[in-house]
């Protein structure tokens, strides 16, 4: 009984507690804490047509797009590992050949995105393009290159073969793709602009960037990434500059993928995926749930 207990142990048993909670505070920075992603969802949808010579061959909520020329294919994004599989199924189903996708590109290095790109590597033989900044989170696999720490669930890593500028482009078969550096999301995170002709109408395709701030991620006084909220400025003024007549993004959540897809089978009069409202309403809306969370946190700051 601690009642007892005589001076020498008392002074042992204070001993200890310190020692104890000096391991306590110095732990968390010995072994700092893996990042969590969200849990993984995939479920099959689609494949479809989009318009021209895009298709969606993506999960429900991760999209992937095949952009198709006469010398073989471009595949933006590959999803979660486990989406790589419904990629080569679609594909497939759509009539083509996992072999025939030459080159991949990307909007940003988070595992919902390009978790699947070594899988699909593996099938294609394809030319990996990405981004300065975040090729070095596909090519560890998630382990170093995120602002926000190594995550908990790693990906099997994938060598990017060539990096992108922004302004640069990628092209095969007549099709070019030009990449813009939209930093914020994540530091080498792209937007992708394109021209398709769609029954012999010219329209500019932007692949909009994931512009969301992620779950616990600050946008004011980020040690780990200190110019963050300049990044996000800078990219809602480039955005607001990109020509966009159909729009597209990494989620289909961002532009009502299922209801334009139903609108599509129904045979709506013109293609759903058109809509430059909805584009600019998508950056404007993010614009101002950024804007509200650096005032909220520059309020709490005070
Ligand atoms: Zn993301």
């Amino acid at each position: 009984m601690l009642d007892n207990t005589n001076g020498a142990d008392r002074t042992r048993l204070l001993t200890w507690a310190r020692a104890l909670a000096i391991l306590c505070l110095c732990l968390p920075s010995a072994f700092p804490a893996l990042g969590q992603d969200a849990p993984r969802v995939v479920e099959a949808f689609g494949p479809f047509k989009i318009i021209g010579n895009i298709y969606y061959v993506g999960d429900k909520g991760n999209a992937v797009y095949l952009i198709t020329t006469p010398e073989g294919h471009i595949l933006f994004d590959t999803g979660y590992p486990e989406t790589a599989p419904i990629v080569r199924q679609s594909v497939e189903k759509l009539g083509f050949q996992m072999r025939d996708i030459k080159i991949m590109i990307n909007g940003h290095a988070h595992v919902d995105h390009v978790g699947g790109h070594a899988l699909v590597k593996e099938m294609t033989g394809a030319t990996i393009v990405a981004s300065e900044l975040d090729a070095p989170v596909i090519e560890s696999g998630a382990r170093r290159g995120d602002f926000r720490g190594p995550r908990a669930n790693p990906w099997s890593p994938a060598k990017v073969d060539r990096i992108i500028r922004d302004g640069e482009t990628v092209s095969l078969g007549g099709v070019t793709l030009t990449a813009h550096h939209t930093p914020g999301h994540t530091l080498g995170n792209l937007s992708w602009t394109t021209i398709i002709d769609d029954g012999g109408r010219r329209l500019n395709v932007t692949i909009m960037p994931s512009i969301g701030v992620n779950e616990g991620v600050r946008v004011f006084n980020n040690p780990a990434n200190p110019t963050i909220a300049e990044q996000y400025r800078s990219t809602f003024r480039k955005l607001k500059t990109l020509p966009c007549d159909v729009f597209l993004s990494p989620h289909g959540r961002h532009y009502g993928l299922e209801e334009k897809y139903a609108r599509l089978q129904a045979a709506a009069a013109q293609n759903p995926f058109i809509d430059p409202a909805g584009c600019r309403k998508y950056v404007e809306d993010a614009e101002a749930r950024f804007m509200k969370q650096l005032e909220d946190e520059r309020r709490a700051a005070r």
